[in-house]
């Protein structure tokens, strides 16, 4: 029997592929019993911010990962499709329809049981009854201990920021205009958080210059609300807080989440001095998110300030920014490339905490790690998919980056090796990448007999 603990993206993953593979799995998952800071459901695999999982064509990194666990038979990719909304080549989803969908897949397999509780040490494991911890970056507080207490000094926090969502019927529709950047929806997914990936259907905010610097005088000298343990704050480069990247210059948000280039204002003809995009974020159409605005500042600050766009002077806030606790183990020092743990190979990492980064990154892990902890309950050999996918990738960056610097990785494809003769030009080349993954992936699959019926 395989005990998973955590019913997020990559624990609900893992025990959906373990159970598939005909071993047993009791999933632990502490909510409703113990809430955590974010999560507002007790469904399996809630998405606690964005309803993005980014990019979903060949010629983008995400969209690689995406295809590979769909030919896995992934569980999330599968309740993904089930719950998308309108994001142009994106694949979004509405949060409610895709955890409930989540939740009834895995409450109906018959071989697995879930388990509602706390689970405050790590459970005792051996290679018939293998444990994957899956706890996510609230992992609680005494499973926190128990973990450092394993893994040693290595375990680490930072803190990340989340985007605003507004109520759609109070956005001033005058002022706004619809449009993908560059009018299209082929462009590469970037970063977590939602960040702007240049695609999909948006709602944008044009600022002109003045508009601009009024809004940006106002968030430098807005209050931020106390991060805990002020000293260690790290935020992730991806994910900075909006207050974070204006006090870096007065010009770099308008070369990040606010940058106008490829947004050409209908009824101006021209792109504007500065832009805010705004994302659908369930089906029903009525919220809003604030692409890549997560932030810090105290939220009666928060409507202060961002009532300063054009398009929010009335906005109403469904859900305000916010700081939140990122725990993560280092990688390189704790893990195989199998997402074992070095020190005690019957127990498995998955998700943001084995030291990814991402939604789908995070599923991932724990599609694989799934699977392995299957092949050992089972008395099979495995190894990880080659380095070559964009899975193996994600897998090789996690045991073998560089400890002394370690970061949490979204996948891009300057962790897949480069691909002898490729063709010129970045899409062409990221696509011919893409080819050799799969084929690598099939090949892989087909020496396993993991092809998925
Ligand atoms: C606030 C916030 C915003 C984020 N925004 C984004 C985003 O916009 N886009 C993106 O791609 N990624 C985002 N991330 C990063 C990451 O991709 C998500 O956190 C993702 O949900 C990680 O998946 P996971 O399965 O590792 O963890 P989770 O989905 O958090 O699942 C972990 C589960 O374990 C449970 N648990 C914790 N401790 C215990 C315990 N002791 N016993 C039993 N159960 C326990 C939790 O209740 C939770 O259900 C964000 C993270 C946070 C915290």
């Amino acid at each position: 029997m395989i005990t998973v603990v955590g019913g997020g993206l990559a624990g609900s993953e893992a025990a959906w592929q373990a159970a598939e593979r005909g071993v047993p799995v009791t999933l632990h998952e502490m909510r409703p019993v113990r809430p955590t800071a974010v999560h507002k459901t007790d469904r399996l695999a809630e998405l606690v911010c964005s309803n993005s999982f980014r990019g979903d064509k060949l010629d983008n990194a995400v969209g690689l990962l995406k295809e590979e666990m769909r030919r896995l038979g992934s569980l999330v990719m599968r309740a993904a499709e089930a719950s998308r909304v309108p994001a142009g080549a994106a694949l979004a989803v509405d949060r409610e329809v895709f955890a409930e969908t989540m939740t009834r897949a895995i409450g109906a397999h018959p071989r697995i049981t879930v388990t509602r509780g706390e689970v405050i040490s790590i459970p005792d494991s051996s290679e018939r009854d293998p444990v994957i911890i899956a706890t996510g970056p609230l992992t609680s507080d005494a499973l926190s201990e128990a973990i450092a207490a394993l893994v040693g000094g290595q375990q680490l926090y930072f803190y990340d920021a989340i985007s605003p969502i507004v109520l759609a019927e109070t956005i001033d529709r005058s002022k706004v205009f619809r449009a993908s950047r560059w009018d299209r929806s082929l462009r590469a997914a970037g970063a977590a958080c939602g960040v702007d990936d240049g695609q999909g259907d948006y709602l944008n905010c044009p600022l002109t210059r003045d508009e601009y610097d009024r809004f940006y005088d106002a968030l430098v000298t807005a209050e931020s609300a106390t991060v805990h343990d002020f000293d260690k704050e790290r935020f992730f480069e991806g994910c900075l807080p909006i207050e974070v990247m204006a006090h870096r210059g007065r010009d770099t948000l308008r070369f990040g989440p606010m940058k106008p280039v490829g947004l050409v204002d209908p009824r101006t003809g021209r792109e504007p001095y500065a832009a805010v995009q705004l994302r659908q974020d369930n089906l029903a159409g009525d919220h809003f998110s604030l692409v890549g605005f997560q932030t810090q500042i105290k939220w009666g600050e928060q409507s202060r300030v961002l009532r300063l766009i054009p398009g929010l002077e009335q906005a109403e806030f469904v859900r305000f920014g916010m700081v939140h606790r990122n725990t993560y183990v280092n990688g390189p020092t704790v893990l195989h490339e199998t997402w074992q743990v070095k020190a005690r190979p019957t127990l498995f990492f998955a998700g943001q905490m084995s030291g990814v980064e991402g939604y789908v990154e995070s599923a991932a892990s724990g599609l694989i790690a799934g699977l392995n902890a299957a092949a050992l309950a089972r008395g099979e050999t495995f190894a990880p998919p080659p380095r070559t996918t964009a899975i193996g990738a994600l897998a090789y960056y996690v045991a073998n980056a560089n400890p002394a610097h370690y970061e949490p990785s979204n996948i891009t494809f300057g962790i897949i090796p480069p691909l002898p003769g490729a063709p010129r030009g970045k899409k062409l080349r990221n696509q011919a990448l893409s080819g050799r993954a799969l084929a690598d992936l099939d090949g892989w699959m087909q020496s396993r007999t993991l092809v998925h019926q």
